[in-house]
C-alpha cells in the first residue's frame, strides 16, 4: 500500500523532469524496488510474529510445566506430611497403648479386656489374681474366671450392654480352683479398633474379712445387750420379790409390835422399810434406764385425761406434802381435750417431778398446772412448780444426766438416786415431748413438759422431735 502510494507519487513528480524512456525505466525500477521492500517488510513482519508466537507458546508450556512441577512437588510434600502424620499417630497409639498398659499394670485392680466372651487382653495384676500368666489368660472364656455359684450374676453383668460401669460383688475362681471374693465393674470400650468390654476386678478378701469381724462384733454386742436386758429383767424380778417381802414384813412388825418394841428396835424396823423402798425404786430406775438404753422401752399411745392423771398424782403425794406442811394444788382447764400418751409413763414422770418438788420445798406450795391452747382446748404444756430451794442456773441441764444431784449430800438428806430426771426426760422424748427446768435459787423451780416440743426452748437442739407430734386428739 505504502509502496503503491510512493510509486504513484514518484511517478507524478518524475514525469515533469525526466526524458520519456528514462522515466519509464526509472519508474519501473522504483516500482520493483518498492515491491521488493514491501515483500521484505511483510516477510520480516511475518517472521517476527511467528517467533513471537513460538516464544509465547514456549512460555505457556514453561508455565504449564512449572505449575505441573509445583503440583507434583506439593503432592509429594502432602504425601510426606501424611506419612509423617501417620508415623506420629502410630507413635501416639503405641504410646497410649503403652500408657494404657503402664496404667493397667500399675493399678492395684485387675483389668481384663474381653470380646465375645473371651479374654483379648489383661494386665499383670489380673493374671496375678487368678494365679496365671497374662498369655495364659488370653483367649480364655471370661466366665472361667467366675465361681460356679456366681455364674448367673456374672453373665448378667458381663453381657449387659451400655457404656456405664456396672458393679457387683462376685466369687472369683482361680485357675487352681480356689475362690476369692471380687468386686467387678464392666464398661464398654474399643480395643484394637473393635468394640470390647473392660472388666475391672478388685480383690475384696480384706473387706469381707473386716465385714465379717464387724458383723460378729455387732451380733455379739446385740447379744450382749439382749443378755444384759434379760439379765436385768430377771434380776429385777428376783430382787423385787424378796425385797417386797422384806418391806412387807417390816411393815407388819411395825404395826403389830408398834407399842411393845423399844424405840431403838422400832427405828431399826423403820430403816429396814425405808432402805428397802429406796432399793426397790433404784431397781426400777435401773431397769427403766437399761430398757431406754437398749431401745427396748415400749411406749403405749392412748388417749388419756390429764385432769384424772393430775388427780392421781395429788392423791399419791398428799400424805407426804401434808407431813411437810406444804400446800399441794393443781390448775387444770375445764375444757381439755385428751392427750395421746402412755398413761403409766406420764404418771411416772409427773410423780417424779412432783415428788422432787415436794422433797426440795421446805415451805410453801407445789402446783401442777396444765395449760391448753385457747382455741382448740388441746393440752400444750404441763408445769410442776414449787417454792423450794431452787437449782443454780449452771446445773439446770446437768440434773438431767444420770446420777446427777445438785448437792452430793442430797441422797443422804433427801433420798433419791439421781436417775429420776434422766428417765423422765427420756420418756418424754420417746413420747414426742420435751422436758426442761427453770429456776431461781432460793425462790423455787418450775419443770416444764412441753407437749409441742417445736415451741420449747430446747426445740433447736432436737429438730427430730419437731415431727414427733403426739399431742392432741386420739386417732381412730
Ligand atoms: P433424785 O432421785 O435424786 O431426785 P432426780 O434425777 O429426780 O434424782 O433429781 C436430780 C437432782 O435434781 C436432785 O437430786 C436435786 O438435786 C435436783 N432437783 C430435782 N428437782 C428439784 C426441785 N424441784 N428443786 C430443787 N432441786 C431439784
Amino acid at each position: 500500500m505504502i509502496a503503491t502510494l510512493s510509486f504513484t507519487g514518484w511517478l507524478l513528480v518524475a514525469r515533469d523532469y525526466l526524458p520519456d524512456p528514462e522515466w519509464v525505466h526509472f519508474g519501473f525500477s522504483l516500482f520493483l524496488g518498492s515491491i521488493l521492500a514491501a515483500v521484505v517488510l511483510v516477510i520480516r513482519a511475518r517472521n517476527l510474529e511467528g517467533v513471537e508466537k513460538l516464544r509465547m507458546g514456549d512460555r505457556v508450556r514453561q508455565i504449564e510445566m512449572e505449575s505441573a512441577l509445583s503440583q507434583t512437588e506439593r503432592a509429594r510434600r502432602g504425601e510426606e506430611e501424611a506419612r509423617r502424620a501417620l508415623e506420629g499417630a502410630i507413635v501416639q497409639v503405641r504410646e497410649s497403648e503403652q500408657r494404657f498398659r503402664g496404667l493397667a499394670d500399675a493399678t492395684f485392680e485387675g483389668v481384663v479386656i474381653f470380646r465375645n466372651g473371651h479374654v483379648v487382653d489383661a494386665n499383670t495384676r489380673a493374671a496375678e489374681l487368678f494365679g496365671v500368666s497374662v498369655p495364659q489368660l488370653l483367649g480364655a472364656p471370661v466366665l472361667n474366671l467366675v465361681a460356679e455359684g456366681s455364674m448367673d450374676d456374672a453373665a448378667r453383668v458381663l453381657e449387659g450392654g451400655g457404656g456405664h460401669g456396672e458393679g457387683l460383688d462376685l466369687d472369683a475362681s482361680r485357675y487352681d480352683g480356689s475362690l476369692f471374693p471380687m468386686a467387678v465393674s464392666v464398661v464398654s470400650t474399643v480395643h484394637q479398633e473393635k468394640n470390647a468390654k473392660v472388666m475391672v476386678i478388685r480383690d475384696i478378701t480384706d473387706r469381707r474379712r473386716v465385714e465379717l469381724v464387724l458383723r460378729r462384733a455387732l451380733e455379739e454386742a446385740e447379744g450382749n445387750s439382749r443378755a444384759k436386758s434379760t439379765f436385768l429383767a430377771n434380776m429385777s424380778h428376783e430382787l423385787r420379790t424378796p425385797l417386797n417381802s422384806v418391806i412387807g414384813f417390816a411393815n407388819i412388825l411395825m404395826k403389830r409390835l408398834g407399842d411393845e418394841l423399844p424405840v431403838r428396835e422400832m427405828d431399826y424396823l423403820k430403816r429396814i422399810q425405808s432402805n428397802g423402798e429406796h432399793l426397790l425404786s433404784l431397781i426400777d430406775d435401773i431397769l427403766d434406764l437399761s430398757k431406754i438404753d437398749a431401745e427396748r422401752m415400749e411406749i403405749v399411745r392412748e388417749p388419756l385425761q390429764l385432769d384424772e392423771l393430775v388427780g392421781e398424782v395429788l392423791r399419791t403425794l398428799d400424805v407426804q406434802a401434808r407431813k411437810m406442811g406444804l400446800e399441794l394444788r393443781s390448775e387444770v382447764p375445764g375444757e381439755l381435750r385428751p392427750l395421746v400418751a402412755d398413761a403409766r409413763r406420764m404418771l411416772q414422770i409427773l410423780l417424779n417431778l412432783a415428788g422432787n418438788a415436794v422433797k426440795f420445798t421446805p415451805s410453801g406450795s407445789v402446783t401442777i398446772r396444765v395449760l391448753a391452747e385457747e382455741d382448740s382446748g388441746r393440752p400444750a404444756r404441763i408445769e410442776v412448780s414449787d417454792t423450794g430451794i431452787g437449782i443454780p442456773a449452771y446445773r439446770l441441764e446437768e440434773i438431767f444426766s444420770p446420777f446427777n444431784q445438785v448437792d452430793s449430800s442430797s441422797a443422804r438428806s433427801f433420798g433419791g438416786t439421781g436417775l429420776g430426771l434422766t428417765i423422765a426426760r427420756s420418756l418424754c422424748e420417746l413420747m414426742g415431748f420435751d422436758l426442761y427446768a427453770t429456776s431461781r435459787k432460793g425462790e423455787g423451780s418450775t419443770f416444764v413438759i412441753e407437749l409441742d416440743p417445736g415451741r420449747g426452748p430446747r426445740a433447736h437442739d432436737r429438730p427430730s422431735a419437731l415431727n414427733a407430734g403426739s399431742v392432741g386428739e386420739p386417732t381412730g
